[in-house]
């Protein structure tokens, strides 16, 4: 490993420790030649897939889209941080273990509503109805209905989850 520093290859490890979620190894390294140090992290290169948009078009896997969009049906609704972290790496290893290179928009989707139905309700139907932009009305309406009946002492209202699109 080169020195960030000096450009010289003399440098050694002096620590050694599992980083994240134990997905990556961080390493303390020192130079042998200018003193410095400085810090590498290790992690095993895994490439999400590209996506398939329903016309057909293929992109680069949309990571940042997908957090917005994860975020944004979750805005201000009572769900910490680390449960939606954990939520959208498990979607994303879910996406990794299938171990296809290319994979349908809407297949990515549903694993997002699944992850979303178990943290908030109100934040899934928030991004499936922005997601299915109502072209399967019957499936919209049957989540409506779920939650009328579910969440009839929730304060929040039907007219206040999809007013928020
Ligand atoms: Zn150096």
């Amino acid at each position: 490993m080169q020195c960030p520093f000096c450009n010289d290859s003399d440098t050694r490890v002096i620590d050694s420790r599992l980083a994240g979620e134990g997905d990556s190894v961080r390493r303390r390294r020192e130079c042998l030649t200018c003193k410095e140090r400085f810090t590498t992290f290790e992690t095993a290169e895994l490439n999400l897939p590209r996506v398939i948009k329903s016309d057909g078009v293929r992109e680069p896997f949309w990571e940042e889209k997908l957090n917005a969009g994860f975020l944004r049906a979750l805005e201000k609704r009572p769900v910490e941080s680390d449960a939606i972290d954990s939520a959208m790496s498990r979607i994303k290893k879910r996406l990794l273990s299938l171990g296809e290179r290319e994979i349908p928009a809407m297949k990515i989707g549903e694993l997002v509503m699944d992850e979303l139905r178990n943290l908030d309700y109100v934040a899934y139907v928030r991004f499936a109805s922005v997601y299915k932009s109502f072209e399967d009305i019957n499936a919209f309406r049957e989540v409506i209905d779920a939650l009328e009946k579910n969440e009839k002492s929730d304060s929040i209202t039907l007219n206040s989850v999809v007013g928020k699109q």
